[in-house]
């Protein structure tokens, strides 16, 4: 809950009201389509951020930048990967680069868990930086599909995929785990959607395609989304990854 209301608070350009009507005026397009389109976005947006999954993955990358503290990492393996029922309590807590820390001995290690979790939050981001990079290579969800860590679930009616890391997984292949799941269910609305911060790795969603003010609200670093191939002489050959394929 406290996760929706934060992101509800990304300022999304050009989605104010007032500017919308006046620019589409400016524009000649219509001022209730484009309202329409406004409101199927932060529809789009409330559904989006209901899936457990994303918001598991937004949390570790949203809440503040600064590394965490050993209660922090504990609540969230504990209420976003266990909790759903996605995999098991851990060892030990594992990042490329940084000491591996036992479950149990989190809060004597607190440097050692803040050195961890910011490496962790560094390789995230790298990660979906490049989902948003006009060339992706795509290799976070490959490596997340290959290594089995998101699995395909049907339940009744209901079809899609799901985070399945090991308790043996590095602390940021579980993150990106949540986010592979919740890509590869929807790859398009991320595609469009979604920004990245290159500095803090802060993932935030934004109607536009191409917002106009491109600054991190928590860092002020570049902000990068996944620029439309179409147009700006931009014709990239084939543009074959496979999550665009998914
Ligand atoms: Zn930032």
């Amino acid at each position: 809950m406290e996760l929706m209301s934060n992101s509800l608070k990304i300022p999304m350009p050009g989605a104010a009201p007032t500017d919308l009507a006046s620019r589409s005026r400016r524009l000649g397009w219509s001022a209730r389509a484009d309202a329409g389109r406004a409101r199927s976005f932060v529809a789009l947006r409330g559904r989006m951020l209901a899936s457990p999954s994303l918001a598991g993955a937004l949390h570790f990358m949203q809440v503040t930048n600064r590394p965490w503290e050993p209660h922090e990492l504990r609540a969230w393996l504990d209420n976003h990967v266990i909790a759903p029922g996605w995999m098991r309590p851990p060892r030990a807590v594992r990042e490329p680069g940084a000491e591996t820390v036992a479950l149990g001995e989190l809060d004597e290690r607190p440097e050692a868990v803040a050195v961890l979790t910011g490496r962790a939050r560094r390789r995230v981001g790298s990660a979906l930086l490049d989902f948003v990079a006009p060339d992706p290579e795509g290799k976070f969800l490959r490596a997340a599909l290959y290594s089995a860590r998101v699995r395909w679930a049907a339940v009744g009616d209901r079809s899609g995929w799901l985070p399945a890391p090991r308790e043996s997984d590095f602390l940021s292949d579980v993150v990106l785990s949540l986010f592979a799941a919740a890509i590869l269910s929807g790859p398009d609305i991320y595609q469009r959607h979604m920004t990245v911060c290159s500095h803090c790795g802060r993932v935030a969603f934004a109607q536009e395609a191409r917002p106009s003010t491109a600054a991190c609200p928590r860092c002020d670093g570049e902000v990068r989304w996944r620029v439309p191939l179409a147009g700006a002489g931009r014709r990239r050959g084939g543009g074959g990854t496979g999550e665009e394929r998914a």
